[in-house]
């Protein structure tokens, strides 16, 4: 079955009255066989048929054999972080999400756990970082919210030739357009609060594993540590995975017509977007992909425009989070990204100008003249502004 039919008769589960949409098993306990035997489920901090409904769904999405759903995105990214133990090492690339970020930087790395920030576009440069220590690398495909573009087979050849795994975060595609564990990686982890979800009505993590081994240490933690998804907001993720094929492919239709009247607008200097033949990691990410996804990014060189321009839409909104079906506008810089930590920022901190769009299912049309009205009133400001200074 082609993802877009499996997205709509997975997920729907085998009702004892033939109900076309799973009931939620809103529990959180379940009556014993006897008090010395337990049944399927006996908790849903361990388990839940709604939360492995939904499981199964995104393992079969991702092509994966085992999925977990977790709490948020970021509970799904812990569990990963799990894996290496103290002493251990973590390669990870150098544009990852702040809150990852934050993560490693703020917690793992107090762990007596070596964070290693590193180009992972460059495979010279993670073979040089790599080491016996290397126990996980952790990227991110294109990264959000500059876009660059990893190998994800030659990185994986990299990791299992040092005995290390290769998590991917596939938050930015979705596995309509990328699915990773097809092209070598060990673990895909989403924050499915993007376009997993795809409605900013539920905060939800999800992580798939063809590994055995990896998939029994992180629903071990899932346990222990209390992070599973709540199954109210797993039912509402399954209801969201039904459009899921037809969302993404609307957005990214409307996303390339977006990235290309951004590239005619005179105050815009740099257009980023994947599927602009002008991207420097197009060629890797056609190899690897079959979508470019509903973000689209670019600069004005001027902190001041960029942000009137954010403030001069009407249809995009300005929010943090992407992969909704409405349209959204940031500026990463002073939003998804002001959690990566001071000492960091020169780093890994995206630039000031920078603004990030994530397109949704509206008419594109109404969204290209959004933006036009919204470039042209801050223009017009920035020119007042500029005579007023002189
Ligand atoms: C949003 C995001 C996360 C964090 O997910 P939450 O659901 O907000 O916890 C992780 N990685 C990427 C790429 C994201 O965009």
């Amino acid at each position: 079955m082609k993802t877009s039919t499996r997205c709509v008769h997975l997920g729907t589960g085998d009702d004892q009255y033939g109900a076309i949409v799973p009931p939620i098993y809103q529990t959180a306990t379940f009556k014993q066989p006897s008090a010395l035997e337990f049944g399927e489920y006996d908790y849903t901090r361990s388990g839940n048929p709604t939360r492995k409904l939904l499981e199964q769904q995104v393992a079969s999405l991702e092509d994966g054999a085992y999925a977990c759903a977790f709490a948020s995105g970021l509970a799904a990214i812990t569990a990963v972080t799990r894996l290496v133990t103290s002493g251990g090492e973590i390669i990870a690339g150098d544009d990852l999400y702040g809150g990852t970020v934050r993560l490693l930087e703020r917690i793992v790395a107090s762990q007596n756990i070596n964070v290693r920030y590193t180009d992972t576009t460059d495979l010279a440069a993670v073979e040089r970082v790599l080491n016996p220590k290397t126990k996980l690398i952790l990227i991110e495909t294109p990264t959000n919210p500059l876009f660059r573009i990893s190998d994800i087979r030659r990185v994986g050849q990299l990791a299992r030739q040092a005995g290390a795994l290769l998590a991917v975060d596939n938050s930015m595609l979705s596995p309509v357009f990328q699915q990773p564990l097809v092209l070598g990686a060990d673990i895909v982890v989403h924050s499915a609060t993007k376009f997993l979800g795809g409605h900013s009505d539920v905060t939800a993590g999800a992580l798939v594993t063809n590994n055995p081994a990896v998939y029994e240490s992180i629903a071990f933690h899932q346990n222990a540590e209390g992070t599973g998804l709540s199954p109210f907001e797993a039912w509402l993720l399954l209801r969201g995975l039904k459009t899921l094929a037809l969302r993404v492919e609307r957005q990214n239709e409307s996303a390339l017509k977006i990235a290309r009247f951004l590239e005619a607008q005179g105050c815009v200097n740099r257009v980023l977007y994947p599927g602009l033949e002008s991207h420097p990691g197009y060629a890797i990410h056609r190899n690897q992909s079959q979508g470019d996804g509903a973000v689209v990014s670019f600069s004005t060189g001027d902190a001041k425009l960029s942000a009137s321009i954010a403030e001069k839409t009407k249809l995009f909104q300005i929010a943090v989070s992407f992969g909704s079906v409405g349209s959204t506008i940031s500026l990463p810089c002073r939003m998804s990204h002001a959690s990566i930590p001071a000492s960091l920022r020169n780093k890994l901190a995206p630039p000031e100008d920078l603004v990030r769009l994530s397109v949704g299912i509206e008419d594109p049309g109404d969204l290209i003249e959004d933006l036009s009205q919204a470039f042209e009133l801050s223009s017009k400001q920035s020119i007042v502004l500029a005579v007023a200074a002189r």
